[in-house]
Protein backbone atom coordinates (compact mmCIF):
# COMPACT_ATOMS: atom_id res chain seq x y z
CA UNK A 1 0.00 0.00 0.00
CA UNK A 2 2.79 2.03 1.06
CA UNK A 3 4.45 1.88 -2.22
CA UNK A 4 1.07 2.22 -4.38
CA UNK A 5 0.83 5.73 -2.30
CA UNK A 6 4.39 6.51 -3.03
CA UNK A 7 3.73 5.78 -6.78
CA UNK A 8 0.67 8.20 -6.62
CA UNK A 9 2.33 10.95 -5.27
CA UNK A 10 5.23 11.12 -7.30
CA UNK A 11 2.90 11.00 -10.43
CA UNK A 12 1.01 13.93 -9.26
CA UNK A 13 4.11 15.99 -8.30
CA UNK A 14 5.11 15.33 -11.79
CA UNK A 15 2.07 16.01 -13.13
CA UNK A 16 1.78 19.33 -10.82
CA UNK A 17 5.39 20.23 -12.14
CA UNK A 18 4.28 19.97 -15.93
CA UNK A 19 0.99 22.14 -15.17
CA UNK A 20 3.16 24.18 -13.35
CA UNK A 21 4.63 25.45 -16.83
CA UNK A 22 1.66 26.19 -18.06
CA UNK A 23 0.80 28.40 -15.26
CA UNK A 24 4.80 30.09 -16.31
CA UNK A 25 2.79 30.45 -19.89
CA UNK A 26 -0.47 32.02 -18.74
CA UNK A 27 1.10 34.15 -16.14
CA UNK A 28 3.39 36.17 -19.25
CA UNK A 29 1.32 35.72 -22.01
CA UNK A 30 -2.44 36.82 -20.26
CA UNK A 31 -1.10 40.43 -18.89
CA UNK A 32 0.14 40.86 -22.80
CA UNK A 33 -3.15 39.77 -24.46
CA UNK A 34 -0.82 37.14 -26.32
CA UNK A 35 -2.69 33.77 -27.64
CA UNK A 36 -1.47 30.98 -24.99
CA UNK A 37 -2.19 28.33 -26.83
CA UNK A 38 -1.46 28.59 -30.48
CA UNK A 39 1.89 30.39 -30.57
CA UNK A 40 5.11 28.01 -29.61
CA UNK A 41 7.02 29.51 -26.22
CA UNK A 42 10.31 31.34 -27.22
CA UNK A 43 13.46 33.12 -25.53
CA UNK A 44 12.75 36.44 -24.56
CA UNK A 45 15.53 38.10 -25.79
CA UNK A 46 16.80 36.28 -29.14
CA UNK A 47 13.53 34.91 -29.86
CA UNK A 48 14.74 30.95 -30.21
CA UNK A 49 12.05 29.09 -30.60
CA UNK A 50 12.07 26.35 -27.81
CA UNK A 51 12.38 22.63 -28.30
CA UNK A 52 10.10 19.99 -26.44
CA UNK A 53 13.78 19.12 -24.46
CA UNK A 54 14.01 22.38 -23.84
CA UNK A 55 10.52 22.63 -22.17
CA UNK A 56 10.62 19.83 -19.46
CA UNK A 57 9.47 21.44 -16.08
CA UNK A 58 12.80 22.52 -13.55
CA UNK A 59 14.86 20.00 -15.00
CA UNK A 60 15.77 22.19 -18.77
CA UNK A 61 15.75 24.71 -16.59
CA UNK A 62 19.00 23.20 -14.25
CA UNK A 63 20.55 21.59 -16.86
CA UNK A 64 20.93 25.01 -18.87
CA UNK A 65 21.82 26.75 -15.91
CA UNK A 66 18.96 29.49 -16.22
CA UNK A 67 20.10 30.39 -19.80
CA UNK A 68 19.31 30.37 -23.14
CA UNK A 69 20.50 27.35 -25.37
CA UNK A 70 21.26 30.22 -28.09
CA UNK A 71 21.96 33.56 -26.76
CA UNK A 72 22.87 32.85 -22.99
CA UNK A 73 20.51 35.59 -21.73
CA UNK A 74 19.47 34.83 -18.44
CA UNK A 75 15.98 32.98 -17.94
CA UNK A 76 14.34 33.63 -14.45
CA UNK A 77 14.49 31.73 -11.79
CA UNK A 78 10.91 32.53 -11.42
CA UNK A 79 9.92 29.99 -14.16
CA UNK A 80 11.51 26.82 -12.50
CA UNK A 81 9.93 27.79 -8.52
CA UNK A 82 6.26 28.28 -10.18
CA UNK A 83 6.52 24.71 -11.41
CA UNK A 84 8.22 23.47 -7.74
CA UNK A 85 5.79 25.37 -5.96
CA UNK A 86 2.64 23.86 -8.03
CA UNK A 87 4.15 20.54 -7.62
CA UNK A 88 4.29 20.69 -4.37
CA UNK A 89 0.86 22.02 -3.45
CA UNK A 90 -0.74 19.32 -5.78
CA UNK A 91 1.89 16.95 -3.87
CA UNK A 92 0.45 18.31 -0.23
CA UNK A 93 -3.12 18.17 -1.60
CA UNK A 94 -2.70 14.29 -1.99
CA UNK A 95 -1.15 13.60 1.19
CA UNK A 96 -3.75 15.73 3.03
CA UNK A 97 -6.78 14.64 1.49
CA UNK A 98 -5.80 11.54 -0.54
CA UNK A 99 -7.44 10.74 -3.92
CA UNK A 100 -10.69 12.41 -3.70
CA UNK A 101 -12.82 15.56 -4.67
CA UNK A 102 -11.07 17.88 -2.56
CA UNK A 103 -7.71 17.13 -3.86
CA UNK A 104 -9.18 17.61 -7.34
CA UNK A 105 -10.62 21.03 -6.36
CA UNK A 106 -7.69 22.16 -4.63
CA UNK A 107 -5.32 21.50 -7.31
CA UNK A 108 -6.97 23.66 -9.46
CA UNK A 109 -7.80 26.49 -6.63
CA UNK A 110 -3.89 26.38 -5.53
CA UNK A 111 -2.81 26.68 -9.57
CA UNK A 112 -5.35 29.39 -10.07
CA UNK A 113 -4.38 31.51 -6.86
CA UNK A 114 -0.47 31.07 -7.93
CA UNK A 115 -1.12 32.32 -11.43
CA UNK A 116 -3.04 35.40 -10.43
CA UNK A 117 -0.92 36.06 -7.87
CA UNK A 118 2.23 36.54 -9.79
CA UNK A 119 0.08 38.70 -12.25
CA UNK A 120 -1.85 40.75 -9.70
CA UNK A 121 1.94 41.35 -7.80
CA UNK A 122 3.01 42.56 -11.11
CA UNK A 123 0.03 44.17 -12.99
CA UNK A 124 -2.00 45.20 -9.59
CA UNK A 125 -5.40 43.49 -11.45
CA UNK A 126 -6.41 39.67 -11.22
CA UNK A 127 -7.91 38.46 -14.18
CA UNK A 128 -11.68 37.91 -14.25
CA UNK A 129 -10.96 34.19 -15.76
CA UNK A 130 -9.43 32.87 -12.74
CA UNK A 131 -12.47 34.23 -10.44
CA UNK A 132 -14.70 32.74 -12.91
CA UNK A 133 -12.41 28.82 -12.83
CA UNK A 134 -12.25 29.37 -8.79
CA UNK A 135 -16.05 30.11 -8.86
CA UNK A 136 -16.74 26.33 -11.49
CA UNK A 137 -14.74 24.51 -8.27
CA UNK A 138 -16.98 26.28 -5.85
CA UNK A 139 -20.24 24.99 -7.45
CA UNK A 140 -18.98 21.76 -8.25
CA UNK A 141 -18.40 21.64 -4.55
CA UNK A 142 -21.72 22.68 -3.59
CA UNK A 143 -23.31 19.83 -5.71
CA UNK A 144 -20.60 17.16 -4.46
CA UNK A 145 -21.23 18.15 -0.99
CA UNK A 146 -25.18 18.94 -1.12
CA UNK A 147 -25.82 18.55 2.31
CA UNK A 148 -23.68 21.26 3.47
CA UNK A 149 -24.69 23.67 0.75
CA UNK A 150 -25.42 26.64 3.93
CA UNK A 151 -21.52 26.26 4.72
CA UNK A 152 -21.00 26.90 0.96
CA UNK A 153 -23.81 29.95 0.66
CA UNK A 154 -22.65 31.55 3.32
CA UNK A 155 -19.11 31.38 2.77
CA UNK A 156 -19.60 32.76 -0.89
CA UNK A 157 -21.37 35.99 0.60
CA UNK A 158 -19.40 36.39 4.46
CA UNK A 159 -15.92 37.93 3.36
CA UNK A 160 -16.98 39.29 -0.53
CA UNK A 161 -20.09 41.59 0.88
CA UNK A 162 -18.14 43.58 3.69
CA UNK A 163 -15.35 43.86 1.22
CA UNK A 164 -17.48 45.48 -1.61
CA UNK A 165 -18.91 47.66 1.00
CA UNK A 166 -15.87 48.57 1.81
CA UNK A 167 -14.83 48.90 -2.20
CA UNK A 168 -18.22 51.35 -2.59
CA UNK A 169 -17.13 53.28 0.48
CA UNK A 170 -13.44 53.55 -1.12
CA UNK A 171 -14.37 54.06 -4.65
CA UNK A 172 -12.11 51.19 -5.07
CA UNK A 173 -9.09 52.44 -3.04
CA UNK A 174 -9.37 50.38 0.05
CA UNK A 175 -9.65 46.86 -1.72
CA UNK A 176 -9.31 45.54 -5.42
CA UNK A 177 -13.05 44.18 -7.41
CA UNK A 178 -10.24 41.38 -7.98
CA UNK A 179 -9.65 40.88 -4.47
CA UNK A 180 -13.45 41.07 -3.99
CA UNK A 181 -14.16 38.30 -6.59
CA UNK A 182 -11.93 36.20 -5.27
CA UNK A 183 -13.10 35.88 -1.86
CA UNK A 184 -16.37 35.31 -2.92
CA UNK A 185 -15.33 32.69 -5.03
CA UNK A 186 -12.83 30.82 -2.80
CA UNK A 187 -16.14 30.95 -0.30
CA UNK A 188 -17.59 29.28 -1.98
CA UNK A 189 -14.96 26.62 -2.26
CA UNK A 190 -14.39 26.70 1.31
CA UNK A 191 -17.37 27.25 3.32
CA UNK A 192 -17.46 30.07 5.80
CA UNK A 193 -15.36 29.36 8.72
CA UNK A 194 -12.15 28.56 6.65
CA UNK A 195 -12.93 31.67 4.20
CA UNK A 196 -13.19 33.96 7.49
CA UNK A 197 -10.02 32.64 8.77
CA UNK A 198 -8.25 32.81 5.37
CA UNK A 199 -9.28 36.14 5.12
CA UNK A 200 -7.35 36.99 8.40
CA UNK A 201 -3.98 35.36 7.97
CA UNK A 202 -4.51 36.94 4.25
CA UNK A 203 -4.50 40.61 6.17
CA UNK A 204 -2.34 39.30 8.54
CA UNK A 205 0.55 37.90 6.26
CA UNK A 206 0.07 41.21 4.45
CA UNK A 207 0.46 43.70 6.67
CA UNK A 208 3.37 42.38 8.23
CA UNK A 209 5.01 41.20 5.20
CA UNK A 210 4.24 45.19 3.36
CA UNK A 211 5.78 46.83 5.98
CA UNK A 212 8.62 44.88 6.21
CA UNK A 213 9.27 45.27 2.52
CA UNK A 214 8.80 49.26 2.66
CA UNK A 215 10.87 49.64 5.52
CA UNK A 216 13.69 47.78 3.80
CA UNK A 217 13.55 48.95 0.43
CA UNK A 218 11.41 51.59 0.25
CA UNK A 219 8.93 50.33 -2.19
CA UNK A 220 5.73 51.97 -3.10
CA UNK A 221 3.05 52.22 -0.90
CA UNK A 222 0.59 50.38 -3.52
CA UNK A 223 -0.42 47.00 -2.35
CA UNK A 224 -1.26 43.98 -4.08
CA UNK A 225 -3.68 42.13 -1.69
CA UNK A 226 -3.55 38.91 -4.05
CA UNK A 227 -0.69 37.09 -3.26
CA UNK A 228 -1.31 37.69 0.48
CA UNK A 229 -5.30 36.27 0.58
CA UNK A 230 -3.91 33.89 -1.41
CA UNK A 231 -1.02 32.41 0.65
CA UNK A 232 -4.51 32.55 3.79
CA UNK A 233 -6.51 30.55 1.48
CA UNK A 234 -3.44 27.41 1.15
CA UNK A 235 -3.34 28.05 5.25
CA UNK A 236 -6.58 27.67 5.53
CA UNK A 237 -6.95 24.85 3.03
CA UNK A 238 -4.47 22.45 5.09
CA UNK A 239 -4.63 23.55 8.43
CA UNK A 240 -8.07 25.73 8.73
CA UNK A 241 -9.77 22.88 10.30
CA UNK A 242 -7.22 22.56 13.44
CA UNK A 243 -6.46 25.65 13.80
CA UNK A 244 -10.03 26.77 14.40
CA UNK A 245 -10.83 23.79 16.99
CA UNK A 246 -7.56 24.92 18.54
CA UNK A 247 -9.23 28.42 19.24
CA UNK A 248 -12.49 27.16 20.33
CA UNK A 249 -10.77 24.50 22.45
CA UNK A 250 -8.94 27.83 23.92
CA UNK A 251 -11.85 29.65 24.31
CA UNK A 252 -13.76 26.82 25.93
CA UNK A 253 -10.66 26.45 28.32
CA UNK A 254 -10.53 29.99 29.32
CA UNK A 255 -14.26 29.91 29.51
CA UNK A 256 -13.94 26.49 32.23
CA UNK A 257 -11.34 28.16 33.76
CA UNK A 258 -13.78 31.59 34.54
CA UNK A 259 -16.64 29.53 35.76
CA UNK A 260 -14.07 27.36 38.26
CA UNK A 261 -12.98 30.74 39.65
ZN1 LIG B 1 17.86 33.45 -26.40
Amino acid sequence: MFEFRLYIGIMIFLFGITVGSFLNVLIYRIPKKEEFVKTRSHCMSCGYQLEWYDLIPIFSWLTLGGKCRKCKSKISAQYPLIELLNGILWLLSFLFYDLSITTLLYCGLFSSLIALSVIDFRTYEIPVGFNIFILVLGTIRVITDYRSWPEYIIGLVSVSVPLLLIFYATKGRGIGGGDVKLMGAAGLLLGWKLIVLAFFLGCLLGSVIHIARMKISGESHVLAMGPYLSAGIVIACFVGERLISAYFGYLDSLLAGFILI
